[in-house]
């Protein structure tokens, strides 16, 4: 995961002007989805979503302008662990902690097969405007974890 080494010659990476987190750069539909007009239009795009679950920024652009978790329309995953982590169909932290409580993978699968499937929107309601695959996985990995240390 330690990208630190890994620079594009032609890297328009920008990085979170609180936390120093490499920004995700989502687009128009996705401001628009989480950002109040106002609050757009503060932000000159393209705009960042800063993917640290920490960090009290949401969005912010090149210019260090940022947008707050606290200012947003609605909660974003993984800013708030309760959201949808997937926004398209509305799967929870919950949801994968059930898999997990009843020993299955049904309610994981299902929303990775749905978040792979041409009925996704995760690209205009994800938080970071990305398939939320990955933050599925890493859920389920982490709420496994979680489980197998309280039963050690
Ligand atoms: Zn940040
Ligand atoms: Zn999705």
């Amino acid at each position: 995961m330690n990208k630190a080494f890994v620079r594009e010659p032609d890297s328009t990476a920008t990085y979170c002007p609180r936390c120093g987190s490499q920004g995700e750069r989502v687009g128009t539909e996705v401001l628009q989805h989480y950002v109040a007009d106002a609050q757009r239009q503060l932000l000159t795009e393209p705009a960042f979503f800063c993917p640290s679950p920490k960090c009290a920024v949401a969005y912010f652009d090149a210019f260090e302008r940022f947008v707050l978790v606290k200012d947003l329309v609605r909660p974003a995953y993984p800013k708030d662990p309760s959201a949808a982590i997937c926004a398209c169909f509305g799967v929870t932290r919950r949801d994968i902690q059930r898999d997990v409580d009843e020993g299955v993978v049904t309610r994981t699968r299902a929303a990775v097969e749905q978040a792979q499937s041409s009925a996704a929107c995760c690209a205009h309601l994800a938080a970071n405007g990305r398939s939320c695959v990955p933050y599925l996985q890493k859920c389920f990995l982490d709420c496994r974890q979680h489980r197998d240390q309280q039963t050690r």
